[in-house]
């Protein structure tokens, strides 16, 4: 009986540069939002290096950085919303 090789996985590592930096709703800056999430805290934080705005959430392990940009970017929608609503009925 032939001895087994132990087979090698060779799974190949390849980096996946996920973009976690993005236009700041704010001063507009292209690539200025940096997102940081502590999943051991489950907070997650965008901020903005360039106008120092920044906005944290809570997160879940399959929150991704895009996820509390896109939730800053409701956050700001929706605050504008409600700055607009002076008699025009929806
Ligand atoms: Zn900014």
């Amino acid at each position: 009986m032939g001895k087994r090789k132990s087979r090698s996985k060779a799974a190949p590592k390849k980096k996946v540069k996920l973009d976690d930096t993005f236009r700041c709703p704010f001063c507009n800056h292209g690539d200025s939002v940096e997102c940081t999430i502590l999943y051991k805290k489950s907070l997650g934080e965008a901020k903005c290096y360039v106008c120092s705005e920044s906005y944290s959430t809570n997160v879940t392990p399959l929150t991704h950085p895009i996820d509390i940009y896109s939730e800053w970017i409701d956050a700001c929608e929706a605050v504008n919303c409600h700055e607009d609503d002076d008699g025009a009925d929806n």
